[in-house]
């Protein structure tokens, strides 16, 4: 695994749900494979936010990845 998630390499591969400058979200469209688990997820939150609240509802998982600046968490559903 990398250091860090590189949504550039796999962008074409998802689509994006949000973007707020400091927060991303994807949607995975091809079996894009988590940082954490190495299975695909179903969406991936990329924020450089200190704080962050989740609503998990629909998720059987969640898989997070701490780098430098930026916190990564996917959703398995
Ligand atoms: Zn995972």
């Amino acid at each position: 695994m990398p250091d860090r998630f590189d949504q550039h390499a796999v962008r074409h591969r998802m689509k994006l749900l949000r973007s707020d400058g400091d927060v991303t979200l994807y949607a995975n469209r091809d079996d894009v494979p988590c940082p954490a688990c190495g299975e695909a997820f179903g969406r991936i939150l990329l924020t450089e936010r200190r704080e962050h609240s989740f609503d998990l509802a629909d998720a059987d998982r969640l898989c997070v990845a701490r780098e430098p600046d930026r916190l990564v968490v996917c959703t398995h559903d």
